[in-house]
Formats: structure tokens, C-alpha cells, sequence
């Protein structure tokens, strides 16, 4: 089997680094918020250009720690997207508050923007949520349409909370990159996102001085800015190990590469794949960091099988939308009610994707799939 996400390869290219980096946290004893944290969170801010940095413990408590720090809870409406992973709906309903969901761009896969705004106005209307914050989600690696929902949010007076767990580094039309977009922004360092860690990771970003103090509270169990036992808040215990902050050190120094290596191999599928298959769109402005490389056939299953034949593994993200999820199934939505979701959903499919696959694996891969859906 070829692998989907080659992390060995990369490993290889960083093993003396990573493994000095390791040495160096076990030698200091600071094994929980050593240098190495801080030392990150700085690199981090600078990438994208954002005030704050707080790394914890995954992409999952980002999310949750922003939506705490934003007060969301019981009785508020919080805008999503169907078509993403379940920890973006997840966070919002373990808080209390309800996702309310609209659906997705057929050929970008993430939020329309109209759509979003039709929600909003019904919510509005309705009378019976308070419209708190639109989570958009950059899937796959590319930005949300943020040129439309930031205004949109603004006259709405509705927060921004950016899911960009599979986006650091992408770049959006207006020059600025995830996760950089939002009130506050999240990401995931998991082994198979864009920048990873040999573990669970993620981290919030925020211009506001206030949202990260209280963010900072709620890492810590909600501490006082002061005194660690005057708990002023309920908070997490959600700190980012200083190990793998010193492994997403190491990893960050080849990041920049990586994300240019990704585009030729995104643009070595589109050639390969062009008049055979669609594939998510980029609209102009944008550089996808391609978490994934999904195509869309109704074939899928017979793709799958021809490729894994010849050696080659494929995934499906994802296969049920999140309003159709049983998890979800309090908030009464049908099949039929997210009809581009569900349509994505069904026949969606990814394709093995990270900067080190060569340009004669991604040419069989194409051959295999175009004679396939002939
Ligand atoms: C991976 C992911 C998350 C969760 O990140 P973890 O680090 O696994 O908790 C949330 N949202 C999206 C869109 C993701 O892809």
C-alpha cells in the first residue's frame, strides 16, 4: 500500500531535529507549559499575523474554549456548516447552544454565503434563539468565502468563530490566512491535518486582548489571571503537552515547503483528473494547504475498489452530513432539508494526499480512476 498521509517520509526529514527537541523538554523537567509552549505560540501569531496565540490540547477543546469564552450557551442559535467534521457541531451542543445549519457550495464544498444569510434572517425572525456566531468551517484546506460572511456577521452582530483545524496556512482572497479570520479562530494539530503533532494538539488565535485573557482562564480551569487556585470561571484542563509543542517546532520549519509542495501536487491531480471528475473548487485568491484532495463520482465505489486493487487507499469524508447524524437528530431536521450536503455526502471520496507523493503515483491514480467512470 502506498500511504495516504505519508508521515514516516516526513519524520525521516526531521527525526535528528525532533528527536534533539523531545531530548531538550525531558531534559529541562518543564513538562507542562515549558518554554517550548510559549516559544511556539509566538511562531505561530506571526505566521498567520494574528495578536494571540494559546495552543491546548486539541482542535475539539479550541473550539470549545472559544465558544466559552464567547459566553454561547443555552437558548443561542450558532450557524454551521452540515458538511464537516462532527467536533464542529459537537462543541456547540455539549454548551447548549443550538447549531442551526446551512448548507454548502457544491463545487467549494464549504458554507454559501447566501444561504447562511437565509438562516440567519429565518432565526431572526423566529424570535425563539438568540443568533450568537457563525462557525464557518475552511474544509479540506480551503478558506470559507470570509469576504462575504465577515460583513454579513458584522451586520448581524453575530460573532465569527473560524473552524480552520484543516486549514493553517491556507490563504484567503483577502491576503489574510487561517486561522486569522475570525473573532476567534481554531485549529487542530492531529497527526493527519496540514501542520501535525505526534499526538493531539490545537490552538486559538485572537486580535482581542480580553478573549484570549479569558481563553487563558478557561485552559487552566478557570483561573484567575493572578492565582492559579482562585477559580473565577469553569474551565478545561486543556493545556498542549510541551513535547508535542516541541515536535510542531520542529515540523513549522518545514511547513512553509510543504504548503508549496502541496500545490503541485493538487495541480498534478487537476490535470490529471480534468473532463474525468470534478474537484473542489479554489476560487480565485485563495491557496488551499489541501488537508484533502476530494473528488466527487457517483462511481466512488468502484473507484475505491480499483484503486485499493492496485494498491492504493482512499477515504470517504464525510458520508453523513451532520443534521442527519443520530447524534443530531433532537433538532428535527430530514433527509432533503441540506440537499448539497447530502448530495456531497454521497458521493464524495479523497484521494492520498500530503507534499511528498510523486507525479507518477498521482498520473497511475488518475489513469486508474478515468478508465474507471469510462
Ligand atoms: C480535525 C477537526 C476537528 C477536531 O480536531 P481534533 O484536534 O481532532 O480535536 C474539528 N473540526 C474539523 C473541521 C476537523 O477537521
Amino acid at each position: 500500500m502506498i500511504p495516504f498521509i505519508d508521515l514516516p517520509h516526513q519524520y525521516e526529514l526531521i527525526k535528528k531535529d525532533v528527536m534533539k527537541r523531545i531530548e531538550s523538554v525531558l531534559d529541562s523537567g518543564h513538562y507542562i507549559l515549558g518554554s517550548e509552549v510559549g516559544e511556539l505560540e509566538g511562531k505561530l501569531a506571526a505566521y498567520v499575523g494574528a495578536k494571540h496565540c494559546l495552543t491546548c490540547s486539541s482542535g475539539t477543546d479550541a473550539l470549545s474554549m472559544a465558544f466559552m469564552a464567547l459566553g454561547i450557551g443555552p437558548g443561542d442559535a450558532v450557524f454551521t456548516t452540515p458538511f464537516t467534521f462532527f467536533a464542529t457541531v459537537e462543541t456547540i451542543a455539549l454548551l447548549g447552544a443550538t447549531p442551526v445549519f446551512a448548507d454548502i457550495d457544491p463545487e467549494t464544498y464549504n458554507i454559501d454565503p447566501v444561504k447562511l444569510e437565509e438562516a440567519i434572517i429565518r432565526v431572526e425572525k423566529e424570535g425563539k434563539l438568540t443568533p450568537k456566531a457563525i462557525v464557518p468551517v475552511d474544509l479540506f484546506g480551503l478558506c470559507a468565502d470570509y469576504d462575504k460572511i465577515l460583513p454579513m456577521a458584522k451586520a448581524h452582530g453575530l460573532y465569527v468563530v473560524e473552524d480552520a483545524c484543516q486549514a493553517f496556512g491556507a490563504t484567503a482572497p483577502c491576503g489574510k490566512k487561517a486561522p486569522n479570520l475570525g473573532t476567534i479562530s481554531c485549529t487542530s494539530f492531529f497527526p493527519a491535518k496540514p501542520l501535525g503533532c505526534y499526538g493531539d494538539g490545537g490552538a486559538v488565535f485572537t486580535d482581542d486582548d480580553e478573549l484570549y485573557a479569558r481563553m487563558y482562564s478557561i485552559l487552566v480551569h478557570g483561573r484567575s489571571a493572578n492565582d492559579k487556585y482562585d477559580n473565577v470561571r469553569l474551565g478545561l484542563n486543556a493545556r498542549f503537552d510541551t513535547v508535542q509543542a516541541a515536535v510542531v517546532l520542529s515540523k513549522l520549519e518545514l511547513f512553509p515547503n510543504e504548503v508549496e509542495l502541496r500545490q503541485v501536487v493538487a495541480e498534478n491531480y487537476r490535470k490529471g483528473l480534468a473532463g474525468v471528475v470534478p474537484v473542489q473548487k479554489i476560487p480565485e485568491g485563495n491557496i488551499s494547504v489541501y488537508a484533502q484532495f476530494c473528488p466527487r463520482s457517483v462511481k466512488y465505489a468502484k473507484i475505491q475498489d480499483a484503486l485499493k486493487a492496485a494498491d492504493i487507499p482512499t477515504a470517504r469524508y464525510y458520508p453523513i452530513p451532520m443534521h442527519l447524524l443520530g447524534a443530531m437528530k433532537y433538532l428535527g431536521y430530514q433527509r432533503g432539508d441540506m440537499p448539497v450536503a447530502e448530495a456531497c455526502a454521497s458521493d464524495i471520496f479523497a484521494l492520498p494526499m500530503h507534499p511528498y507523493l510523486e507525479a507518477a503515483t498521482i498520473e497511475k491514480i488518475c489513469s486508474i480512476i478515468a478508465e474507471t467512470v469510462k
